[in-house]
């Protein structure tokens, strides 16, 4: 393995990608440091499996229509779910993307009905959680806004995500507890 490169920055040039487990793009990597970044694409992977697991119906959703990067559906209710999602990026500004999340959340509440559910899904690295930190409870409440953690765990031989889900303050809907808590590879 090459030693670090003194001051070498990154971008998606010098930079590859690692295989999810269905064999399509996931965290960015560079082979010179080998540093890796918890994607976007890892995210979008993750959750939608999470969902599957959880008996609903995930799919990519229409960018046109401001609806997210991911639907969601149950076969057997009426809950939907508008999310979007954000990762780790080489040379990236994830503050301004997690602002962009943002941005696209509420451009997703022109899709007005009492079953919608919004989220922002996020890896559970840094800077996330502090930029979630920075968001007011009374706006959370106000924009039904969830927030979707996927953590991954280093096990010996695997590579194991969770997913939490966080209900936005004065919510009733208690997701996680009607979801389910599944571990995946
Ligand atoms: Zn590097
Ligand atoms: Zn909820």
């Amino acid at each position: 393995m090459m030693p670090p490169l003194p001051n070498h920055k990154h971008n998606k040039k010098n930079t590859t990608r690692l295989p999810l487990p269905d064999g399509t793009d996931g965290d960015y990597h560079c082979p010179a440091c080998q540093r890796r970044w918890f994607s976007e694409d890892t995210v979008k992977w993750a959750v939608c499996k999470y969902f599957t697991l959880a008996g609903c119906t995930p799919y990519p959703a229409n960018q046109m229509k401001r609806e997210g990067d991911i639907r969601v559906t149950h076969a057997l209710n009426r809950e939907e779910w508008i999310i979007e999602a954000k990762g780790q990026i080489p040379a990236g500004n994830e503050h301004a993307a997690f602002k962009e999340g943002m941005g696209q959340i509420v451009m997703a509440r022109n899709l007005r009905s009492p079953h919608l559910l919004y989220a922002l899904a996020m890896p559970k690295v840094h800077p996330f959680p502090q930029e979630t930190a920075q968001i007011d409870a009374s706006d959370l409440h106000y924009l039904r806004l969830h927030w979707i953690w996927v953590i991954r765990r280093q096990a010996a031989d695997s590579t194991v995500f969770e997913v939490q889900i966080v209900c936005p303050p004065g919510s009733t809907c208690e997701c996680q507890k009607r979801l389910g808590t599944f571990s995946f590879g």
